[in-house]
């Protein structure tokens, strides 16, 4: 640390990501990515966008907000296109919390709300998991701070239903509910039509994972039109031209071809039932994940000791350090044979 920087990011804990290794080639199934490319419309679409590079892009994302309104059944007034769904939880907590209004979230979730809630000095409220890791939603009624919910959660991919979302919301009504629903595709319930009963609600998506697109960075904020116009208002106060040309046109052409989508997230589940009954039969313990990963753990050898066997055979998957998941690895749904390589690298590694 310099001896410039402001006393008040002096005992900063940046989030740390997952590893992005550039030395050699890896199975990689640390950091929830699609194993799938982008659709062919896509690539042409920000092909074609790069050719006007020398022009700022919309700072309004108008046509993206159009072709998300289309798919998600609500208004283009009610999205906030993002640079990747962690600016839009960034931008919530500027808009939504301070030191009077805490924040309240599982103690088991998303590693990014603890960054946030420090770096705004704002408080957080954790809330202890139940038995298997879930989220027990009545632990969430009436919390008079900003609720921030990950739905399925992370890194357990245990979902909660829409009636329990929706009991969340209403108890909150003085407060604003933020559902992260970065894994939703893969088979949760969604909230997004919520927004339009309930004016305390905002939604959170990521193209990151279901589409393709984490190099892009591209999120959504899905909310009333006046929790969106309070978000753009942070928006436009930091970076106007939030989402670039090439990211915007990539998201217009995602959701135009948001089938092909949908089918990657059939095919991701359908690795994800069969990956998981291979590892049950190894002994592996599981969560019942909705999510496009798995959260395991073996009774015969730690989760960080599997990950860095895997690591040596070239397979890369995620393992935190917090002591009351330290048994568990959090696994990607890769390919298919990039789960068979897993497996077998796992068979290899439990004999
Ligand atoms: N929410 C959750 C629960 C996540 O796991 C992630 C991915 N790290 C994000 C949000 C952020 O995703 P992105 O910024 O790539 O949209």
């Amino acid at each position: 640390m310099s001896v410039y920087r402001s006393s008040r990011f002096s005992r900063l804990e940046p989030y740390v990501p997952g590893e992005q290794p550039r030395e050699r080639k890896y199975i990689k199934l640390n950091t929830n990515e699609s194993p799938y490319p982008p659709s062919p419309a896509v690539l042409q679409a920000v092909r074609r966008a790069s050719e006007t590079l020398n022009l700022y892009c919309d700072p309004t994302a108008l046509r993206l907000r159009q072709a998300a309104a289309k798919v998600y059944g609500v208004e283009p007034e009610s999205i906030l296109p993002v640079n990747g769904s962690d600016e839009i939880l960034n931008f919530a907590v500027m808009a939504f919390c301070d030191g009077r209004i805490p924040i309240a979230c599982p103690e088991i979730t998303y590693g990014f709300y603890p960054v946030l809630a420090a770096l705004h000095g704002v408080r957080l409220r954790q809330v202890p998991l139940r038995a298997g890791f879930t989220v027990d939603h009545r632990d969430y009624l009436c919390q008079n701070c900003t609720v921030m919910i990950a739905n399925p959660n992370a890194p357990t991919g245990l979902a909660l239903t829409l009636p329990q979302i929706e009991e969340i919301v209403r108890s909150n009504g003085k407060n604003v509910v933020v559902i992260d629903e970065a894994y939703v595709d893969f088979g949760a319930e969604s909230a997004v039509a919520l927004t339009k009963k309930y004016d305390n609600l905002l939604v959170t998506r990521t193209f990151s994972k279901s589409h393709s697109l984490a190099g892009a960075r591209l999120g959504f904020g899905i909310a009333d039109p006046g929790l969106i116009a309070d978000l753009a208002a942070i928006k436009d106060s930091t970076n106007p031209y939030n989402v670039n040309a090439m990211t915007q046109a990539a998201g217009i052409a995602a959701l135009e071809d948001n089938g092909y989508y949908m089918e990657n997230c059939r095919k991701v589940a359908a690795t994800r039932a069969w990956a998981s009954e291979e590892l049950r039969a190894l002994g592996f313990e599981l969560t019942d994940s909705s999510s496009n990963f798995l959260f395991a753990r073996h009774p015969a050898i730690p989760g960080e000791e599997l990950y860095e066997k895997l690591r040596e055979r070239g397979i890369l998957v995620r393992h935190f350090s917090t002591p009351s998941i330290g048994d568990y690895d959090r696994i990607t749904v890769g390919a298919p044979e990039e789960m068979r390589a897993l497996i077998g690298a796992v068979r290899e590694i439990l004999a």
